[in-house]
């Protein structure tokens, strides 16, 4: 800059001695004309840098204008600089504003910032999905007259954001619980930060429909105990009749053992989310183990029918495998009316996969049940299921124990006819 000037003051100094020096030779009007001519120049010149100027700075192209020389090559320099280090920031800024909108996308929770008029200024795509917002379409409108429901109007009118707020029926399909706190930052904005809690309510949901099963459970078979104490406490009676009593308590006991040994099984099954062990599991060992309990458990009361179509073993954990065939058995035996037949087969497929399938002729199951069989404490006959010692939890085990071994449960059933259960197990799973 300073060096700028003293060039300036230069050619004032020239023009100066010049006219000076021509005013002496040739008189008044050569001298002034002389120096209005050398004064002219470097405004010409001036003149010519300024019009460069306009016309790079109308391009936006500042920074690659080529440098004049003599007087304006400082500040043009300067000039170029300044804006080469602004864009420079600028860039930075944009970089640095993409990187938080990248983070805000990637949240797995919905965020929306309100003015202090609760108009979006922005809202990440989970909030657009979670409230059917369109960002581009609906920037700056105010939140209340797009999200209608009447508890999140007072939650924002009442300016009180201590607590968050729990919507429930929200999402495209209304299927969606949300909690959605707001955070006040800035002057007088607000951060709308949405989860969705859908899987925690039912989990929280089955966490209590499952209490409340087992204690129904349990509290049936504690109340006939209780009251055939009673009775034996109180009345004098017959060894005869005391023996039936003692017996029923001991089938009722028995119940609830089997409902606490379902549930320790149950409770064990889904804490360990490992696949399971790959022990050689032998099949005829296994048919030879089914037959056993089937025939103690159906004392001669049914037809059956085990056939093994292949050696291949099993690799899994013996014990597991074990409980998910004979639950099974146990079901078609308890199901299956006195002088039913009962089928059980192993065999491989042409996909190599093991299929090992219990069929019976019992009184099938209507097809709105068959999804829901593996629910825990679900049962088509309740009845039934108690009086044979069910707990309604066999298929429950079954399905997880089939899933640690990769293998899949399929129900086939008809109404009046029968039903088919059959543990289809990956070629992976199967030994030689
Ligand atoms: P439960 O202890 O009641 O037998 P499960 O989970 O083993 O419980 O079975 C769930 C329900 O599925 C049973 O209550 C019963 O209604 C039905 N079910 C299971 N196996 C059979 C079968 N072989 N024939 C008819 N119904 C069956």
């Amino acid at each position: 800059m300073i060096s700028a000037l003293s060039r300036f003051i230069l050619i004032i100094c020239v023009a100066f001695i010049v006219s000076f020096i021509v005013l002496a030779n040739w008189g008044n009007e050569w001298g002034i004309a002389a120096g209005i001519f050398i004064l002219s120049i470097p405004l010409i010149y001036s003149y010519i840098n300024l019009a460069r100027l306009g016309r790079y700075i109308q391009n936006d192209s500042l920074e690659n204008m080529p440098l004049p020389s003599g007087l304006w090559e400082e500040i043009f320099f300067r000039l170029q600089r300044l804006i080469k280090n602004l864009k420079q920031r600028m860039g930075q800024i944009e970089q640095q504003h993409d990187h938080f909108i990248e983070a805000f996308q990637a949240s797995p929770n919905g965020i929306v910032m309100l003015d202090e008029n609760d108009q979006i200024e922005w809202c990440n795509s989970i909030a657009e999905h979670f409230f059917g917002l369109i960002f581009k379409r609906d920037a700056m409108q105010r939140i209340n007259f797009l999200i209608r429901r009447p508890e999140f109007i007072h939650y924002l009118n009442r300016r009180h954001f201590d607590e968050p707020l729990l919507i429930e029926r929200m999402g495209p399909d209304s299927s969606l619980s949300l909690m959605m706190q707001a955070f006040p930052f800035g002057q007088n904005r607000h951060l709308l930060l949405i989860q969705n809690v859908t899987d925690l309510q039912k989990a929280d949901a089955m966490r209590r429909d499952f209490v409340a099963n087992v204690s129904h459970e349990m509290r049936t078979p504690i109340t006939v105990l209780m009251g055939f104490l009673e009775t034996v406490q109180s009345l004098e009676l017959a060894k005869e009749q005391r023996d039936q009593y003692f017996e029923m308590m001991m089938s009722q006991a028995q119940r609830m053992k089997s409902l606490v040994e379902d549930l320790l099984t149950l409770a064990n099954l889904e804490a360990n989310t490992q696949p399971a062990v790959t022990n050689v599991v032998k099949s005829e060992t296994l048919m030879a183990l089914l037959r056993n309990d089937a025939e103690a458990l159906s004392k001669g009361k049914h037809q059956f029918s085990f056939e093994i179509d292949s050696t291949q073993s099993i690799l899994g954990d013996e014990r597991e495998i074990l409980s998910a065939f004979s639950n099974l058995v146990s079901n078609a035996i308890r199901y299956t009316p006195d002088g039913g037949k009962i089928n059980v087969k192993w065999s491989v497929n042409h996909q190599g996969q093991g299929e090992f399938a219990v069929s019976d002729t019992g009184p099938g199951i209507a097809s709105e049940h068959l999804s829901r069989l593996t629910e825990r404490f679900y049962r088509v006959d309740r009845s039934r299921s108690r009086d044979t010692g069910g707990t309604g939890l066999g298929l429950a085990i079954v399905k997880h124990i089939a899933s640690r071994h990769q293998a899949q449960l399929m129900i086939e059933s008809t109404p009046g006819k029968g039903s088919t259960f059959m543990l289809r197990i990956p070629r992976e799973r199967l030994g030689n």
